[in-house]
């Protein structure tokens, strides 16, 4: 078989089509189409079957890449789906959102000898898709069912994944989440041209149809706290995200038009579910027609920009302090939105918002240049002295970054530990946090991460509960 392999050679990487950012900037809807079964079989025999697979040693997750890749060379699509979901809980998720070009596909073999890289992400999607369609992918049925229940807080990917690895073993499951729809930042951050939420939505129906219980609305801090949940449930896990933004510091922050990322992000998100959103009818969320700043260079910033240009603004600009090989967002990203019409300042940083309380209606720019290495190895971005320049802007959108909250205050748990960052102190092989019983996982532990990243500590934090519990084990229930 191995003749269906190593096609690099004679084909060329082809991703899946794209629509024109012309037709893009006037809809929310996904920006890619999938994968015909032709072009997938094709793109996937350019792998070239490396011995050492540097593109599963670089995907968090370990995928079994070159396996799956070769499955569907083969056309054996429902082998390649059972490989492919054996150590992922939502491939065709990571398929649309993971930076590729950072993790899986950054490593490939065949594009590090110039011939571009086997379209990893794509395919994956793609066997996900096709299994979801062609009804391979069925609710989960334990082998029997244990009494004990695991309370999870926060219903985002990390969550979502512990929960179904958990109802596999036969664990009780309940997941709290302190919004009306499960999902966190897949629903609520990252917008619809990324990700269309039927596709999250589909995920929290097969879970449920698995007898996993949402209980929705319910914000652990005021509903209950930690120590009531611990006590109701066998094994608790915390995978809350980080949801404080950080701030902007400079002269006229505080003006009206001045305003955050995800409330944006999430006014809009809300608005393309149906919700009716008092802020974005106002305007106040709402770039319509209107200058756009987007400060900051990862990927909620190149969200927001892309947000805006949809939303019909007059233009929209990204200030980013360092250049554009440092930025942290996503290579793929900044691509679509310069295409898109986005313009990126690099090297600029605000100096200060103009405007009064009422409105914001200009920013002040320093420009910058990169000095010596800082502490996280980068290289500092340093103001250049008189070099600054006045931008239209009458929307000023903060990107930069977000921090845990308090979390043993959020949770009346002043015992809970935590690390100077105020991410969850965890022992890194169980993610147990001090308390026990109580385990962490996502970007609650790590900071700001990637979706591929929770769903590796969901799963971790999974299999260190069932250990657990599993040596604590009364007589299992029969299943019915
Ligand atoms: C705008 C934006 C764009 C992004 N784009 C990408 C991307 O393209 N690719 C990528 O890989 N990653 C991206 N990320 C990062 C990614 O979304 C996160 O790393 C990931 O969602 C973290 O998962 P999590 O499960 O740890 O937390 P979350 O997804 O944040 O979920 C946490 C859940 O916990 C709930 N919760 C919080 N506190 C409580 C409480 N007290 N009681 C009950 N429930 C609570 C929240 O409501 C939420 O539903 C993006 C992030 C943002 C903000
Ligand atoms: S999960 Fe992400 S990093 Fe891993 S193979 Fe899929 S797209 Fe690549």
């Amino acid at each position: 078989m191995t003749e269906r392999m190593l096609k690099f050679v004679s084909r060329d990487r082809e991703t899946p089509l794209k629509r024109s950012p012309g037709e893009r900037r006037r809809d929310f809807d996904e920006i890619y189409a999938r994968f015909a079964v032709e072009h997938a079989e094709a793109q996937a025999s350019r792998c070239s079957q490396c011995g050492v697979p540097f593109c599963q040693n670089h995907c968090p997750l370990g995928n079994d890449i070159p396996d799956w890749l070769k499955l569907v060379a083969e056309g054996r699509l429902e082998e390649a789906y059972e490989v492919s979901s054996a150590t992922n809980n939502m491939p065709e998720i990571c398929g649309r959102i993971c930076p590729q070009d950072r993790l899986c596909e950054g490593s490939c073999v065949i594009e590090q000898s110039g011939h571009g890289t086997v379209t990893i992400g794509a395919v994956e999607q793609y066997i996900t898709e096709t299994a979801w369609d062609k009804g391979w992918i069925k609710p989960v049925k334990p082998s029997r069912e244990r009494p004990h229940s695991v309370g999870i807080i926060g219903a985002g990917p990390s969550g979502l994944a512990a929960a179904e690895e958990l109802r596999r073993e036969g664990f009780q499951v309940k997941v709290y989440d302190r919004y009306d729809r499960t999902g966190g930042l897949l629903v609520y951050g990252i917008p619809n041209f990324k990700l269309e939420k039927d596709v999250v939505a589909r995920r929290t129906t097969h879970l449920e149809k698995s007898g996993v219980q949402f209980v929705r609305n319910f914000d652990v801090g005021r509903d209950a706290t930690l120590a009531q949940l611990r006590a109701e449930h066998s094994a608790v896990l915390i995978a809350t995200g980080v949801y404080k933004a950080r701030d902007l510091v400079c002269p006229g922050s505080g003006n009206a038009g001045v305003i955050a990322a995800l409330d944006y992000l999430t006014a809009s998100n809300r608005t393309g579910l149906g919700d009716e959103v008092e802020a974005f009818e106002s305007g106040a969320l709402n770039a319509e027609g209107k200058s756009v700043v987007v400060i900051g260079g990862g990927d909620t910033a190149m969200d927001c920009v892309r947000t805006a240009v949809r939303q019909g603004a007059k233009s929209v600009t990204c200030l980013y302090r360092r250049d554009r090989k440092n930025m942290p967002g996503s290579a793929r990203e900044t691509a679509n939105a310069e295409e898109e019409g986005v313009i990126f300042e690099w090297l600029a940083a605000p100096k200060a918002v103009r405007g009064d309380a009422a409105c914001a209606n200009g920013i002040r720019v320093a420009r910058m240049e990169l000095g010596a290495p800082d502490a996280s190895g980068r290289r500092a971005p340093v103001e250049i002295d008189g070099a600054e320049v006045d931008l239209e802007a009458d929307l000023v959108i903060k990107a930069l970054g977000f921090e845990p909250e308090d979390m043993p205050a959020m949770f009346g748990a002043p015992e809970l530990k935590t690390t100077a960052y105020g991410t969850l102190r965890v022992n890194p092989s169980t993610l147990e946090t001090n308390i026990a019983g109580v385990y962490a996982a996502g970007d609650i532990v790590r900071g700001a991460s990637l979706v591929v990243w929770a769903i590796v500590d969901g799963r971790k934090a999974a299999s260190a509960i069932t250990k657990q519990l599993k040596a604590t084990a009364t007589t299992p229930v029969a299943a019915e």
